[in-house]
């Protein structure tokens, strides 16, 4: 099993601004604040999403896209190094207007109504992912 310990870091609560893309905003914030590693949850609503969900069979990320609003009701990612840049890894689950509620791996695209963001920053060795793992396909922690 692999793992690394870490000690906190610092701790930002951040509000997404309307319009905004949900993943590239979260992203851009942990690169202009230098969070190396760290941990991600959020609240909010979204007018659009993009999500995916990984095909462990053919190996690809099949996208889906829904146009409406949607409460965010739980955003949960982690942060670490990939190529040498901080890279969020995030899933979310969304639930529509009748409480239903769906999810994935967050893609580009999400459009933010309004959005609650808390940021854990863990300090400690480079967290980085690897080159693609043979058995998965995903540049898995290494
Ligand atoms: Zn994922």
């Amino acid at each position: 099993m692999f793992f690394r310990e870490f000690t906190q870091g610092r701790t930002f609560l951040v509000r997404l601004p309307h319009g905004s893309d949900l993943r590239e905003s979260i992203q851009e914030f942990i690169r202009e604040q230098g969070v190396r590693a760290g941990f991600v949850s959020a609240i909010g609503a979204v007018s659009r999403a993009c999500y995916s969900f990984y095909d462990a069979q053919k190996q690809v990320y099949e996208q889906i896209a829904k146009e409406e609003e949607l409460e965010i009701l739980g955003l949960t990612g982690n942060i670490s190094l990939l190529d040498g840049a901080p890279f969020l890894h995030a899933h979310v689950i969304f639930g529509d207007r009748s409480g239903m509620a769906f999810g994935g791996h967050i893609e580009a695209g999400c459009v933010v109504f309004a959005g609650e963001v808390l940021i854990q920053e863990v300090t400690g060795p480079a967290l980085e992912r690897g080159a693609k793992d043979p058995q998965t396909a995903l540049r898995l922690w290494a």
